[in-house]
């Protein structure tokens, strides 16, 4: 199983989760289809399936595109199912999707929306976490309360440190800058933004990330109370 990290729109990733040996994939979050298409006429791939972390047009823009042309189908949570274009398969919080070797556990993870969702490969051990969890920061809350997003950004501290984080934005460096204004000391963090800048410099995207790091680096994430957390959410929104 290989991940091929796909450059959307402006700072956007896709993913493409590829099981090489029957030359499948699925992709998460297509922001739009063309870069996907791309890809996957180069390597001759079948997109069975497209998978999404929430409704934000710049998650499921290439849906429609992709569905229509690979006949793919389309996964998203279940209460989100009016609002995710082309949907066909419906899933719940904490429900286990199995296709061939493609396995993953869902996660309800308001705040940013009300129906956000990410992805546990429990098998390769990688997550695909959208606009809630980014590396070095979290998603705006846009629909949810900070309760919500405090106890979502809480659920990824039971994962294994070790697991890989692949997040819906190339926002990783603009975090980096908030963090270090509010956590100056932080040795793991200085580190983090040196090898950051040093992927940036080689045109390389900064994903994927790990629980560890984030454990380590991520202010929102090492908020200790609701408070905290949502006073620096304020202060990033204005940042
Ligand atoms: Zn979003
Ligand atoms: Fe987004």
């Amino acid at each position: 199983m290989r991940i091929e990290i796909i450059k959307c729109l402006e700072d956007n990733f896709s993913y493409l989760l590829i099981d090489e040996e029957k030359n499948s994939a699925c992709v998460i979050d297509p922001s739009e289809a063309a870069p996907i298409v791309n890809y996957i006429e180069k390597f001759n791939i079948n997109l069975e399936f497209i998978l999404n972390t929430h409704h934000h047009f710049d998650h499921i823009g290439g849906n429609k595109e992709l569905k229509k042309k690979y006949n793919s189908k389309v996964i998203g949570f279940k209460k989100d199912e009016n609002r995710i274009p082309e949907i066909d398969i419906t899933l719940d919080d904490k429900e286990i999707w199995k296709k061939n070797k493609f396995e993953a556990k869902i996660y309800h993870i308001p705040g940013h929306t009300s129906g956000h969702i990410c992805y546990h490969f429990f098998n390769q051990n990688i997550l695909f976490t959208g606009d809630t969890l980014f590396s070095l920061g979290c998603g705006r809350i846009f629909e949810g309360t900070y309760d919500q997003m405090f106890s979502s950004l809480q659920l990824f501290k039971s994962f294994p440190e070790n697991t890989k984080i692949y997040c819906g934005h190339e926002y990783t460096l603009k975090n980096s800058e908030f963090c270090i204004e509010h956590d100056k000391n932080n040795s793991a963090l200085i580190k983090k933004i040196k090898s950051i800048k040093k992927k940036l410099e080689k045109g390389l995207p900064t994903v994927p990330s790990t629980i560890k790091e984030e454990l380590d680096c991520n202010i929102f994430l090492r908020s200790k109370d609701v408070e905290s957390f949502s006073k620096l959410r304020d202060l990033k929104d204005n940042f």
